[in-house]
C-alpha cells in the first residue's frame, strides 16, 4: 500500500512525535502523552480569504478577512478573523486599534446592511431595494439640478455650477474609482464634492 505524505502532514507528525517522545522520557503517563500528541489545527486553515479596505479613516489600510463556510448550499459564511494585509502598500500588515477591532463592526447588530427609506413626514424606516434607492436618489438629484443649476453668474460669466446638492466618496475607493467618481460628479456641475480619503 502506498502512503501519501504531504509536507504539512509530515511536519505535523514530526512535531507530534517529538512532543510525545519528550513527554514519555519525562515520565508522563500514556494519557498525557496522547493528549499532547494532538496538534491543535491552525484556526485559519479552513477559512476563505478576502482582501478589503478598513472603512474607518482616510488612511485606508488594507485588511484580510477570513470566513468560515465554503459557500456550499446550507453553509452560512461568517467572518471569524480580520488582520492587516502584509502586502498592502499603505499599512504593510499593521492596523491601529480601531482597525484591529473591525470584527466587532462586521458583527454589530446595529450595522446597516441594506438601504433604508423614511418617507416624508414619517418616523419609521423601511427596508427598500437598491433599485428603489438609486432611482429615488437619481430622481431627487435631477429635480434639484433642474431647479438650481446656475449657468451664468450675476456678471454674465459662464459658471455652469450646481451647489445645492453634495456628494461624498468613501475612503475605501481606489484611485481609479475616485477618478471616475470625480469625473461623473463634476460633469453635473456639482462643486460640493469630497472624498473621505482625499484621493
Ligand atoms: S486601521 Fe486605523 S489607520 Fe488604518 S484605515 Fe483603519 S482606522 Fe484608519
Amino acid at each position: 500500500m502506498t502512503v501519501q505524505i504531504t509536507r504539512r502532514g509530515l511536519l505535523r507528525s514530526a512535531a507530534a512525535g517529538a512532543v510525545a517522545s519528550t513527554m514519555g522520557s519525562l515520565g508522563f503517563g500514556a494519557l498525557e502523552v496522547a493528549a499532547a500528541a494532538q496538534v491543535r489545527p491552525y484556526k485559519l486553515s479552513r477559512t476563505t480569504e478576502v482582501r478589503n479596505t478598513c472603512p474607518y479613516c482616510s488612511v485606508a489600510c488594507g485588511v484580510i478577512m477570513y470566513s468560515l463556510g465554503d459557500g456550499a448550499k446550507n453553509a452560512t459564511q461568517s467572518v471569524m478573523h480580520i488582520e492587516g494585509d502584509p502586502d498592502h502598500p499603505v499599512n504593510r500588515g499593521t492596523l491601529c486599534p480601531k482597525g484591529a477591532g473591525l470584527l466587532d463592526f462586521v458583527h454589530s447588530e446595529t450595522r446597516t446592511k441594506y438601504p433604508l427609506y423614511r418617507k416624508p413626514g414619517s418616523d419609521q424606516w423601511q427596508r427598500v431595494t437598491w433599485d428603489f434607492a438609486l432611482d429615488r436618489i437619481a430622481r431627487l438629484m435631477k429635480d434639484d439640478r433642474d431647479k438650481n443649476f446656475v449657468a451664468k453668474n450675476a456678471s454674465g460669466q459662464t459658471v455652469n455650477r450646481w451647489i445645492t446638492t453634495g456628494f461624498l466618496g468613501a475612503s475605501a475607493t481606489t484611485n481609479e474609482t475616485a477618478y471616475i467618481t470625480y469625473k461623473v460628479v463634476r460633469s453635473t456641475g456639482a462643486l460640493v464634492f469630497d472624498n473621505q480619503a482625499r484621493v
